[in-house]
């Protein structure tokens, strides 16, 4: 059995904001795969929950006017990965969110519950950081628009005030087009398992595919909140894809900005060790997915309001 108090079922996301408001014990509940564990084991007894999981807006991946990719934060891992346009044009962010747990919890839980829980080692983290992710809260004094990458605050914190729903999530068409892209996580075993350390490295190349015209590099728990290596992102810039210089710029710069810790699960040496093998292998595969033809053009919106 569960403590809680009372258990909303909002209908719409302004009726979740004004439920929110109004009960100040109040959490929001999607999947529920974070927030009934936590309920089980005592943690925040007697509050109570607003569900979103209902409200239709938040489901489904749609392309804007403008070619902007819009994730509804309620969709769950299993209908990500499937979606046809997250296929198409980001298809890394569908293979990251493929590596959690395993399929009930891909089947229950959302990316807008990875993303709003906080933590560094969700799986969503590193791609939706080189993605320069815009979070789209909603709260009792109407929208704003949040930078992922400015979105974690420390472990388990985030921007996010407690009326606030995450209401979509945007991904322009400059922070997609002509990028391959490449999630590698380690983990212990290959299931239901806590990313030890997760990376993502996307690189967009010159049209005659010799040159990196641009490279980004996300990490989960290679610091107390995910994080981009914005200095070897930028070595990488103009390198030759034959030079093997790159594999060693990449391994090498990125451990200058990241700052993992110790735990249960592994040593920040043996994490600093993960920080520099995953990114050498995320790149090499991103510029072998680029040299394959796989970087996307421009998603266009096929009809009003988008394919959901
Ligand atoms: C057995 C098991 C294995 C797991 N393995 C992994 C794994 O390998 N990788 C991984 O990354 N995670 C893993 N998780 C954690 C979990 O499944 C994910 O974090 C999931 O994405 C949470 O989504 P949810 O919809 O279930 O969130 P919920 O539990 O419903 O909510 C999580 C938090 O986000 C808030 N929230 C949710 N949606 C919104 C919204 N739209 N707006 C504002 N706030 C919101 C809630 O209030 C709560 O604080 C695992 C969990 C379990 C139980």
């Amino acid at each position: 059995m569960f403590d809680i108090e009372h258990y909303y079922e909002a209908k719409s996301v302004e009726d979740a904001v004004r439920l929110l408001s109004a009960h100040e014990d109040a959490e929001i509940i999607s999947g529920g795969t974070d927030v009934l564990v936590k309920l089980r084991d005592g943690k925040g007894a007697g509050q109570s929950l607003v569900s979103i999981h209902e409200i239709r807006s938040l489901h489904g991946v749609r392309v804007l006017e403008d070619g902007t990719l819009e994730i509804g934060p309620a969709t769950c891992f299993t209908d990500l990965t499937n979606h046809p346009l997250i296929q198409r044009y980001v298809p890394y962010l569908g293979e990251a969110v493929d590596t959690v747990g395993g399929p009930q919890i891909r089947n229950q839980g959302t990316i807008g519950g990875n993303v709003c829980n906080g933590a560094t080692s969700a799986d969503s983290a590193a791609s939706l950081q080189t993605l320069n992710a815009v979070l789209l809260l909603q709260g009792a004094d109407g929208v704003r628009r949040v930078p992922v990458t400015q979105f974690y605050t420390g472990p388990g914190k985030t921007v996010r005030r407690h009326d606030e729903v995450l209401r979509a999530i945007e991904i322009r068409p400059e922070d997609y087009v002509g990028f391959t892209g490449c999630y590698l996580k380690y983990g212990k075993r290959a299931a239901m398992e806590i990313a030890t350390l997760g990376c993502c490295v996307r690189v967009r190349l010159d049209p005659e595919g010799r040159k990196i015209e641009e490279a980004r590099i996300g990490y989960g728990v290679a610091a107390p909140t995910p994080i981009r290596c914005r200095g070897a992102e930028a070595m990488l810039a103009g390198m030759s894809v034959d030079d093997d210089r790159i594999y060693e710029v990449i391994g090498n710069e990125v451990l200058k900005e990241v700052n993992p810790r110790s735990s249960w699960r592994a040593s920040k040496e043996f994490r600093l060790q993960l920080i520099s093998e995953l990114a050498r292998r995320a790149l090499r595969e991103a510029i072998r997915r680029s040299l394959n033809h796989e970087a996307p053009g421009i998603a266009s919106a096929t009809r009003k309001g988008g394919d959901r």
